[in-house]
């Protein structure tokens, strides 16, 4: 399946698939607060003109959206990509919401992004694309209303550019901390940039030493595939490397590679930074992207974009588990379908937490003008990581010994609610605290 049809999954109904399943592990909620914590606060859509370096002039839409405040500002990434959706964009700034709740930081959910292409635009016209996006955001965005950071083919440089087109447009105040990935030199925190991947291989370390996998307690020897070599993909595959792990299969945009022996991360973006893609390096088996998916293997990495394996391949997967750096790779058909095969899924929410929790840290840096060392980032990462997993493992475990049981009934999906899948435990607990503090802020007026 290509980028393009993999769009055309509904996002909304998908999210509102997983909501439904999630509560049936939660005691109460009720009505009216479901349908308030399923749907965005805010949505902003700008349209706006650009002057292209050959002088034409070419019109942008660029999404916001907020999907809930209860826990502080806005927080969530931006997206430049030309198959962008605001219905996608509504159901990944949902998924902010749970995931700041599930790490325990003062953030609620948003996303963004513009429907463009990077690849076919100069430097120049992306820099002024980014610039008149952050203006006609206008108040939307700020250091404690909505705080924008990375996400699929934005980075570092595009977090300059919106600190500082936010910083002319607000003289006289500390503005730091209305993006974060940002640059080092510019307030970035140390380990931002490799935050999502290593958070990834935290979470997955924590998770193997639980001893579902008798004979894989560790994530040395495991053999991993990863769709995706940007900078999610390619971090990952260094830390898994350096601890042990044989990177057999990896993929961009162009396809596929495979080497049984393992491939070396450093290698491989040497190879990318001279080749553009990965595709073609020596001693590799080139791979279709749905071959890479199929790989036999212990540990597959989506970390790409959306929707990849779903109800036509995933009978495919030859994975033990499933970490879901991207968010949303996998549609809730091909979570039952996995589950039914009895192959691990840890979910988005908390698989790429690491990203958002070294945002966190970031904005807490810039609030009180401090830059941390690395080690004292990687080492709170480190830990978040390990705590989101045992809170989300314990509870999984008391439903699956029977300690506790599922409360509503779905009629619709023929699922096994003693069975539950890692997401709609963590989904679970995540919209129990979001539900919670609503009700005790107190509903306003
Ligand atoms: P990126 O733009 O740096 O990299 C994306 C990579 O995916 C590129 O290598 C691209 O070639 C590849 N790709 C695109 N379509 C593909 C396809 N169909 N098959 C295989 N490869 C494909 O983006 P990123 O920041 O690494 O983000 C990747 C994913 O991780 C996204 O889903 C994003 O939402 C999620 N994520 C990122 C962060 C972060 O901190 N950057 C945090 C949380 C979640």
């Amino acid at each position: 399946m290509t980028e393009k049809q993999a769009q055309t999954f509904d996002p909304i109904e998908m999210s509102s698939q997983q909501f439904e399943l999630a509560s049936c592990y939660i005691g109460e909620l009720r009505t009216g607060l479901i349908d308030f914590l399923k749907h965005p606060k805010r949505i902003s859509i700008v349209n706006f003109p650009v002057e292209m370096d050959d002088g034409s002039v070419q019109s942008f839409q660029g999404y916001r959206v907020i999907h809930n405040t209860v826990f502080g500002p806005g927080k969530g990434g931006i997206r430049f990509h030309p198959d962008l959706t605001m219905d996608e964009v509504i159901s990944l700034a949902k998924l902010m919401t749970w995931k700041c709740a599930l790490v325990n930081i003062p953030f609620g959910g948003a996303k963004g992004g513009v429907i463009c292409d990077t690849k076919l635009l100069s430097e120049s016209e992306l820099r002024r694309i980014t610039r008149r996006f952050t203006s006609e955001l206008a108040a939307n965005i700020g250091p404690n209303i909505d705080i924008p950071a990375p996400d699929m083919y934005t980075n570092e440089q595009t977090m300059a550019w919106i600190f500082d087109t936010y910083d002319v447009l607000h003289p006289g105040k500390n503005n730091r901390p209305v993006v974060t990935g940002k640059p080092i030199e510019m307030g970035g925190s140390f380990g931002r940039h490799e935050a999502t991947g290593n958070g990834v291989y935290h979470l997955t370390e924590r998770f193997l030493s639980k001893g579902l996998l008798a004979d894989q307690q560790t994530v040395a020897g495991a053999r991993v595939a990863i769709q995706g070599f940007g900078n999610v993909g390619a971090v990952s595959a260094t830390t898994f490397h350096k601890n042990g792990a044989l990177i057999i299969a990896v993929s961009d945009s162009q396809g596929g590679i495979y080497r049984q022996s393992g491939f070396d991360p450093a290698e491989l973006l040497a190879f990318k930074a001279e080749h553009g893609t990965v595709v073609g390096m020596p001693d590799s088996l080139t791979l279709t992207n749905d071959d890479l998916l199929q790989v036999d293997c212990d540990i597959l990495i989506p970390a790409a974009s959306s929707h990849q394996i779903h109800q036509n391949n995933a009978h495919n997967i030859n994975a033990r588990v499933i970490v879901e750096a991207a968010n949303s790779p996998l549609t809730p058909e091909a979570d039952k379908i996995l589950s039914e095969r009895g192959i691990y899924v840890l979910p988005d929410i908390i698989a790429n937490a690491g990203g958002v929790t070294v945002s966190y840290f970031e904005w807490v840096q810039n609030q009180i003008n401090q830059q941390w060392d690395l080690d004292e980032v990687n080492t709170r990462l480190q830990k978040t990581m390990h705590r989101v997993l045992d809170l989300v493992f314990s509870r999984w475990q008391g439903f699956v010994v029977g300690e506790k049981t599922a409360t509503n009934d779905t009629d619709s999906k023929n699922i096994d609610l003693n069975k539950p899948v890692f997401r709609s435990i963590a989904l679970s607990i995540a919209i129990e605290r979001v539900a919670k503090a609503t009700l005790i802020r107190g509903i306003w007026p």
